[in-house]
C-alpha cells in the first residue's frame, strides 16, 4: 500500500513539473521564478514595502501620507484611474513626497473570469494617460484588482512595460473587511519579515482602521529597525536569497 503510494506520488510530481507544455502548472512558483509576478522580495536588509490600493480618497490618504511623514516612511500608492481625476492635488502630493505611483487599473476591473486584454490595455492605459497628464512619469508598477492574474493578463502588462506586483502572502492586512484596528496592526508585527509586501487600502469608505493601525505600525516598524520603502526600491535591493513560498 505504501508502496503504491511513493509511485504515485512520482508519477504526479513528473507529471506537474516535468513537461514544458500544456500541462505546466502555472502557479507562483512559475511566474516568481520567471521574474514576472512579485509576490515579497526575500533579502538580508531589514526593508519592507507598505502598499495602499484603490485611493486616492482625502478622507484615508491625507492621514496616511501625514503619518508616512513623520515617520519618515516611503510607500506605493496603487491609483485607481478615475479617482485621479477627482483628486489630483493627492497625486501630486504622493509625489512630491517621495512616494511611488503605481497602476491599478481605471475602473478597478476584475480578470478573474474572462481575460478581456483589449479592455486590460484601456484600463491600464487610460491611468497612465492621466498620470502623464499630470506630468507624473509612467508607473513601473501594476497590481491586478483581487490579485487576480492568468497568463493573457501577465503577457499583456509585460508588453505594455509593467511588472505585476502582487503582495506577501502573510501580509495580506484585510483592512477593506473592517477587522478591528488590532487585527491590522497584529497581522502585519506579528509576521514581519525582510522583504515583505504589505497590503493595505486608502478607500475603505467609513473606516479609519487602516489609519488608526498605522499609528501603531509604523512606530512599531520603526523600533525594531525596519526601514519602509517603495515597492521599486525593494527591487532594486534584491539580493541572491532564495525565495520561500510556503506560508
Ligand atoms: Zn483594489
Amino acid at each position: 500500500m505504501r508502496r503504491a503510494m511513493v509511485v504515485l506520488l512520482i508519477i504526479s510530481a513528473v507529471f506537474l513539473n516535468g513537461f514544458d507544455g500544456p500541462s505546466l502548472k502555472k502557479d507562483r512558483f512559475y511566474y516568481e521564478k520567471k521574474g514576472e509576478i512579485v509576490w515579497e522580495v526575500p533579502m538580508q536588509e531589514k526593508k519592507v514595502a507598505l502598499t495602499f490600493d484603490d485611493g486616492p480618497y482625502p478622507p484615508s490618504t491625507e492621514p496616511i501620507l501625514d503619518l508616512l511623514k513623520s515617520h519618515g516612511a516611503k510607500a506605493t500608492f496603487f491609483v485607481v484611474g478615475n479617482r485621479i481625476r477627482r483628486y489630483p492635488e493627492l497625486i501630486l502630493r504622493e509625489q512630491r513626497e517621495g512616494h511611488e505611483i503605481a497602476n491599478h487599473t481605471y475602473n478597478h476591473k476584475y480578470f478573474n473570469r474572462h481575460s478581456d486584454s483589449t479592455m486590460l490595455q484601456d484600463e491600464i492605459v487610460k491611468t497612465e494617460a492621466h498620470l502623464q497628464e499630470m506630468d507624473i512619469e509612467k508607473p513601473k508598477l501594476f497590481r491586478p484588482p483581487g490579485g487576480y492574474y492568468n497568463e493573457a493578463m501577465v503577457r499583456k502588462v509585460r508588453s505594455l512595460g509593467y511588472t505585476t506586483v502582487l503582495w506577501s502572502w502573510h501580509q495580506d492586512t484585510k483592512d477593506w473587511r473592517k477587522p478591528g484596528v488590532q487585527a491590522i496592526v497584529d497581522r502585519v508585527m506579528n509576521h514581519v519579515r525582510n522583504g515583505d509586501i504589505i497590503l493595505f487600502h486608502d478607500y475603505v469608505p467609513g473606516s479609519m482602521e487602516t489609519v488608526e493601525a498605522l499609528k501603531l505600525i509604523l512606530p512599531a516598524l520603526n523600533e525594531q529597525g525596519y526601514q519602509c520603502v517603495t515597492v521599486t526600491e525593494l527591487l532594486h535591493s534584491r539580493n541572491s536569497l532564495p525565495i520561500d513560498t510556503t506560508e
